[in-house]
Formats: structure tokens, sequence, C-alpha cells
């Protein structure tokens, strides 16, 4: 007769174990990649099909997102600049009536330049190529709007047409950013980034008492209401009420008329003690902090692109050209740091730095954004 006995091999049940997992792991990505196989698919495919959703809703929502976003940037500038007058005014004029003066006028120098160049970039349209007339020079033809496109021009799938030297669209101007407003574009960055600059410098003080020393001055929150324009006194320990009855006036120890100093009250203990104006120092240094580190950041970018006598398209176009050919690339539009600048801001013509940029100023870009000079065909005494 014979007896089996079963028995469990406990030893290498680990390596049973892992050797099983693997291979259903295994099996599952064949499958996987059998199922789904294609020739195109690479990790840009993926990533296109990835941001799909994201093009889906700018393509459906963008012409309306564009109005809320200007509408925000409208609000936001208003607030600043009411709380300015508001919490900002006070406190130097208390200070300094001299540097309020001067800082009012700078302010005010700076809040002009910043209206002029976002209603100017909102309002100017880049430039698009001619519909139905013919280019004197062509670099392609575009796929979309099947006609040809000047050198420099890209199609904007937001704006569904070809724009003249696009940078790219900005739904805080509502509008694309090309040729004929990119200036506009550029300088109202510059101003914004001066202007919260400017608003954080003359408010550190401020700021630094309000929400750091956080001294009211004696002045309570909860007591103003009562006290303001009341008589007052002080109860056993310390806080000021109200005097309800003429019989608690104590006129040996504090007669109505005396000799004693009065304490003074600074406009930072009035503004700690307000409850809106301290929340409005708050909202003042979040926003101003926020605008100057992401608008620093982009003018930086574009100020870099500038420099090389590119647009934010051409950047990423000749980043990967560059990188195929490191030799023998060279924009063609790069005349050099000093040029590209005094082109980009239009400094041709006797126009000049303190008038056409430090000035609201509504001269257009030299040319039409057609056609372009080149480093091979610019004339000597250009521009
Ligand atoms: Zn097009
Ligand atoms: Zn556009």
């Amino acid at each position: 007769m014979v007896v089996f006995q079963w028995r469990f091999q406990w030893r290498g049940l680990y390596g049973r174990i892992k050797d099983y997992i693997t291979w259903k792991i295994s099996q599952i990505v064949l499958t996987f990649y059998t199922l789904t196989f294609n020739t195109h698919m690479d990790q840009n495919y993926i990533i296109d099909c990835l941001l799909e959703p994201i093009f889906w809703f700018v393509d459906n929502f963008a012409g309306n997102l564009g109005k809320v976003f200007v509408f925000c940037v409208t609000v936001l500038t208003t607030a600043v600049v009411t709380i300015a007058y508001w919490v900002g005014l006070p406190y130097w004029w208390q200070k300094n009536e001299y540097i309020t003066v001067f800082l009012v006028v700078f302010g005010n120098w700076l809040l002009l330049n910043i209206v002029f160049h976002y209603y100017m970039g909102v309002s100017t349209p880049p430039g698009y190529p001619p519909h139905g007339s013919m280019i004197s020079e062509a670099a392609s033809i575009c796929k979309k709007c099947i006609s040809p496109k000047p050198p420099r021009t890209h199609h904007c799938s937001v704006c569904d047409r070809c724009v003249l030297a696009m940078d790219h669209h900005c739904p805080w101007l509502n509008n694309c950013v090309g040729y004929f407003n990119v200036r506009y574009f550029y300088l109202y960055m510059a101003y914004m980034v001066a202007g919260v600059a400017f608003v954080i410098i003359a408010g550190l003080d401020l700021g630094y008492q309000v929400l750091w020393v956080n001294d009211t001055g004696g002045l309570t929150q909860e007591h103003d209401p009562d006290l303001i324009g009341h008589p007052v006194r002080m109860n056993q320990s310390g806080v000021l009420v109200p005097v309800q009855v003429i019989a608690e006036y104590d006129s040996e120890n504090s007669p109505r008329e005396h000799h004693l100093p009065t304490p003074v009250i600074t406009e930072a203990q009035r503004i700690t003690a307000h409850p809106w104006k301290r929340k409005a120092v708050v909202f003042m240094a979040v926003t101003c902090l926020s605008v100057f580190f992401a608008l620093g950041t982009l003018i930086i970018m574009h100020g870099k692109n500038i420099s090389k006598g590119e647009t934010s398209v051409e950047a990423h176009i000749n980043a990967s050209l560059r990188k195929l050919d490191k030799n023998q690339f060279r924009n063609p539009y790069n005349f050099g740091r000093k040029k590209n600048w005094k082109l980009f801001l239009g400094l041709t013509q006797g126009r000049t730095f303190f008038r056409n940029v430090l000035f609201p100023s509504k001269h257009p870009p030299s040319g039409n954004g057609l056609t372009w000079h080149t480093i091979h065909n610019a004339i000597e005494d250009w521009p």
C-alpha cells in the first residue's frame, strides 16, 4: 500500500511568489502593448493626448475666459491703487509731507504708464497677413488658413488665424501678442513690476509695523465704535470705557483741562486697530509680492528673447534648431543685443528713450511685419 503525504514546501516560498508576480506583470504589460501598439506612439503623442482636454477648454472658452481675466486685472489694479490712497497716503502724510508729494507724483507716473500700455495691449490688434492679396515674401503655407505665411508669422489656435510675428496668445490681455502690440505687452509688464515694487518699498515699514509689531497704541477694535466721539475714563483694570453719567468725572485726578502730554497715536497704530485697513495691508502684501515674482520672472524671460531677437514662438523653434546643429545655426533676426532692443522699442527715426519709453507713446514698429530685414540683407544705415 502506498501512502501519499502532502507536505507544504515552505522553503523558497518568497522566491516563488516573486516569480509569479513578475510573470503576471510581464503578461499584463505585454497584453497592454499588444492591444495599444502604434508606430507613431511616443512621449510627445502621449503628452498631446493628456493635454487634449486643456486645448479643448482653451479653444472653447478662451474667448470668454479672456474677458474674465481682463476684468480681474482691472479690478485688482483698481483695488491696489485705492488701498494705496486710503491706507498709504495718510500714513506717509503723517511721516513727511514732501516725501508724500513725491510718492504721489512718482506713483501716478507709473500708474499712467501701466494703464496706457495695458489699454493699448488689449485694444491694438497684433497684425494679420492681408486677406486675398499677394504678399511679397512667404515662408510657408498655413495648413489651417490654407494661405501663405509671411516670415515669422504663426497660426494662433485661439484666434484661429495667422498672426504677424506671433509671440503668444495672452489671456490677461484677451488678445494675441504679435507684431503691433508686443511693445505694449512688454512695457505693461515692466511698468507693472515697477509699480508693485514701488508699493512694496513704500509700504515696507507700514507692513512691518502693522503685521509684525502689531501695536494698536491702546486703540482696540472692540472699543472703537463706542469710544469715538464719546467722553471716556479709565476703569480700574486700565481699559477705556465710555462715561455714561457726568458724576463719573473725577475732576481731581482727570481734570478737563490739563498740561500733561497727551499720548500720540501714530497712523500705523490707527491702521493696526482698524479691522478693514489691517486686512487691506495683508491683501496688498499678498497681491504685490505675487505679482512682483510672477511678472518679474516673465520680464526676465521675455527680455532674454528680445536680446536674442526672438519671439517666444521662435525661442522654442530656435532652441531645437540649435540642438540639431550647434555651430551652423544662426538666428537671421539677431542684430546684436543693442540693436534688437532698439528695434523692439521702436527707437528709430529719432525717437528717444526718454520720450517714447518713459512716457506713453503710440509709435508703430518700423516696417510692416510682412517682410523683414535679416543679418544677410540688412542695409548699412538701417534703421
Ligand atoms: Zn493660419
Ligand atoms: Zn491668439
